[in-house]
């Protein structure tokens, strides 16, 4: 089937970027080879030259590869898209395939931690500089913008805080300084928010996340609005090399045909866990994007359909009780990442973050107390059940009084906290 932009996302998911090659298998093959075999020396030349259709080489291009790049970039609306190896391979090309020394990156504070660290310990030895800065406050993103700013990153909402950023108004004040707009989709997918329609110039995904959805993948994914700029990030990739697998395509693109199932079915879940965590003794306050107690509440209802497949809330014990949640939980599975079928409990003062030390933590409003769940497809009373046995566990920590209030906030303006 060709695909259609006029066709819902739901008939996307399945159809798009399939049927473009020959003896119309219903799923690409696995075209598992390094390089491509010419007919001759002048169709090997013409196809080198881009003068005929072809592949030559893996890290160029492959069929396989080439169908989910024209998948994602039909779910996102963009033009086209660029597979790469890692999340982290699509936040760097993106980056630095547009940076050059002496350029200026506004960035999100609640990134994904890897990107803060390319940018403030890593482009930084290449001469970029870069701001990093709370996107939802607007006037500190208009105060951090320079002469010599040319990206604007954002990641909405942000990571483990939830906190959300307004993509139209951000992306508005980046273009009237002539920098690009980069969004960080991940946390929502093109299912729920699709920020090329908030202004974006260019739209990333881990797609190790909620796009695979099995947990049994690492892989990114650019796209872009401007075939110009396409190639420019293609030319960037082939030659920093991070590209992506044709395996890893594979099954990138059979996770995708579940995708708006899973979405709106963990969304509608992770609502009802969130309204059921708000309710209980033992936590001092839950923050998701779905609930209206968030202070991004009615921003996240303008640009995204739900509020995700992710909570964060806070214990009133504080890190031992985060510990004892996280020993006592059985159907949630221990573990960093998001996005999958699976739900998965994570700790961040005691696990991601441990190293960082308390007072760089608070500062970046990771209090010891805060949990972050990313809610998968099991039955959503089997999980409140599992949740409520584990918060049991962290409120006897609570209620020993071995432990102080965890009653620092993760946003500086404190205006989010649920008590009860
Ligand atoms: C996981 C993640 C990344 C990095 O992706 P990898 O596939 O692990 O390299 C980037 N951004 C966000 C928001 C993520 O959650």
């Amino acid at each position: 089937m060709k695909p259609n932009r006029q066709q819902s996302i739901e008939s996307r998911c399945v159809h798009a970027g399939i049927g473009s090659y020959s003896h119309r298998p219903v799923i690409p093959p696995i075209f598992q080879t390094s390089t491509f075999a010419f007919e001759n020396a002048d169709q090997g030349a013409a196809i080198f030259e881009g003068r005929e259709p072809g592949y030559v080489y893996t890290r160029v291009g492959n069929p396989t590869v080439a169908a989910l790049e024209e998948c994602v970039a039909s779910l996102e609306g963009g033009c086209q898209a660029i597979a790469c190896g890692s999340g982290m391979a699509a936040v760097h090309t993106s980056l630095a395939g547009l940076l050059k020394e002496g350029d200026h990156v506004v960035c999100s504070d609640a990134v994904y931690g890897p990107t803060c660290t390319l940018l403030t310990e890593v482009l930084a030895n290449f001469g970029i500089e870069s701001t990093i800065v709370d996107t939802s406050d607007l006037a500190a993103v208009h105060a951090s913008m320079r002469p010599n700013t040319t990206v604007v990153f954002v990641e909405t909402p942000g990571n483990p805080t939830l906190v959300v950023t307004d993509l139209e108004a951000v992306c508005a004040i980046a273009h009237e300084h002539g920098a690009k707009a980069i969004v960080d989709n991940t946390f929502m997918s093109p299912i729920l928010q699709r920020p090329f329609e908030q202004g974006a110039d260019v739209v990333i995904h881990s797609m190790t996340k909620f796009l695979n959805g099995h947990a049994d993948v690492v892989a990114g994914m650019i796209v872009v609005q401007d075939d110009a700029l396409g190639a420019i990030y293609r030319k960037a990739l082939l030659h920093f090399g991070g590209v992506m697998a044709p395996f890893e395509a594979f099954l990138v693109h059979r996770g995708i045909k579940t995708l708006p199932l899973r979405v709106r079915h963990q969304s509608e879940s992770a609502l009802k866990v969130a309204q059921h965590l708000e309710e209980h003794d033992a936590v001092e306050w839950v923050r998701y994007p779905g609930l209206p107690s968030h202070p991004g509440h009615d921003v996240s209802r303008k640009q995204a359909s739900a509020g995700g497949a992710v909570i964060s809330f806070g214990l009133r014990g504080g890190l031992e009780a985060g510990k004892a949640m996280m020993n006592a939980v059985e159907l949630c599975d221990l573990a960093v990442s998001l996005g999958g079928v699976e739900s998965l409990i994570e700790h961040p003062a005691s696990m991601t973050h441990a190293s960082m030390g308390r007072e760089a933590r608070e500062r970046a409003h990771i209090t010891d107390g805060l949990v972050r769940l990313s809610v998968g497809i099991e039955g959503v009373d089997d999980l409140i059940a599992d949740l409520d046995d584990a918060l049991a566990e962290a409120a006897k920590v609570t209620t020993q009084g071995t432990v102080v209030s965890d009653s620092s906030k993760p946003n500086r303006r404190g205006d989010f906290a649920h008590t009860h």
